[in-house]
């Protein structure tokens, strides 16, 4: 998922000062703590919007339109302020790269100035797009399509099935017994933002095609789909993101005391290459990765979290949990009976719900790419 300027701000605060708020809460506290004028229209704002702010997954731009001009470096720099010296640190040192002269006498008025520059930058109409001049063995730099950045996101929130008028596809294709996914991503409205993930809808590509050339003719009928789609989806996120991240949070933070299970070499060598992703594996290819989708958000925040406070190491934990993939694969085990052998250790060891171990090996085994690994 794509981060912001804002998304990186706001998570870098959430690790002290979101508490038990959620995502959109805590989005809301930020954006009135730095508005001088009435902030009644923040309080009505609605939380979707505000978690989509969160996540990075839509700009800010609109918002910080309507508040740059009357924002309260004093009153968020009071927010800020804080008597505890370990937070006062982690501001020092998380918003250096952006305020090197940040220190303890300092901090609050740094991280106010740095909100109000996000804002104002924001809120200012996008500079011009320079004319890129071509020269041999430089990069070209791309702009990211709303494929590129929000793809995954669209992907998971259609349940990977594509919901063109009567379309039967799914939006993956198999080939060659691997799993590729197969879709684009369609404005749904071509007169609103192409920025705005509830104006996007990812579709295969034979129904992006007809859409396209078709124009406006089934505007409706993709918004009634979107509407549905996020709907579902949002149930699932209710019920999930607060307990999720919890949940999620208690197992991470006991995976340092974690031990390897018995009968299992650690040692081994992996050979690269091993077998790929078998075609009848598919269902736990997508649930998988759906799961990842919907939970990567959660699981990924809590982990930095917890790296930043140096409870947690990325690394030799994702390396503990391919040698395990590996050990099992070579017992000769199939996927599905892997998969749900680490997720009984996780569990085992860690005296937690079953559901939160099964989304942290998920997100272990798309992160540390173990199934990618072991391809052919
Ligand atoms: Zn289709």
């Amino acid at each position: 998922m794509a981060d912001t300027e804002f998304s990186v701000f706001a998570k870098a605060l959430a690790t002290k000062y979101k508490n038990d708020k959620k995502p959109a809460e805590f989005t809301r506290t930020l954006f009135e703590k730095i508005y001088l004028g009435d902030v009644s229209f923040i309080q009505l704002m609605d939380d979707r919007r505000l978690r989509a702010y969160y996540y990075g997954q839509n700009d800010i731009t609109e918002l910080a339109q309507t508040i740059a001009d009357d924002l309260d470096d004093k009153g968020f720099a009071d927010y800020i302020e804080t008597p505890s010296e370990d937070t006062i640190r982690y501001l020092c040192e998380t918003f250096r790269p952006w305020c090197p002269d940040i220190d303890k006498d300092n901090y609050a008025q740094r991280v106010a100035g740095r909100f109000i520059a996000i804002i104002n930058k924001a809120a200012s109409p996008k500079a011009k797009k320079k004319p890129r001049v071509k020269v041999e063995s430089q990069l070209t730099l791309f702009d990211p399509t709303p494929k590129d950045k929000y793809g995954v996101l669209l992907v998971a929130e259609a349940g990977s099935t594509c919901h063109g008028e009567g379309c039967p596809n799914q939006l993956y294709l198999r080939e060659n017994g691997r799993l590729e996914f197969c879709y684009d991503v369609v404005v749904i409205d071509p007169a609103q933002s192409d920025e705005d993930t509830e104006n996007l809808i990812a579709m295969c590509p034979s129904c992006t095609a007809k859409y396209r050339a078709r124009g406006s003719q089934s505007i409706e009928y993709l918004q009634e789909m979107k509407r549905q789609l996020l709907d579902s989806y949002d149930d699932r996120d209710v019920s999930s993101s607060e307990t999720v991240q919890d949940g999620v949070r208690r197992v991470l933070q006991k995976i340092p005391t974690v031990k390897p299970p018995q009968g299992v070499d650690l040692n081994y060598d992996p050979v690269p290459l091993r077998n790929k992703i078998r075609e009848e594996n598919v269902e736990l290819y997508i649930r998988t990765k759906n799961h990842v989708n919907v939970y990567y958000s959660d699981v990924h925040e809590t982990f930095q979290e917890l790296g930043k406070e140096g409870l947690l190491r990325f690394k030799p934990f994702c390396a503990q949990v391919r040698m395990l993939y590996l050990s099992y694969a070579d017992m000769g085990y199939d996927q599905p009976r892997i998969y749900r052998e680490m997720t009984r250790w996780l569990h085992t060891a860690t005296n937690e719900d079953w559901d939160y171990c099964q989304i942290v090996i998920s997100y272990f085994i798309q992160k540390c790419e173990v199934f990618d690994v072991i391809a052919e």
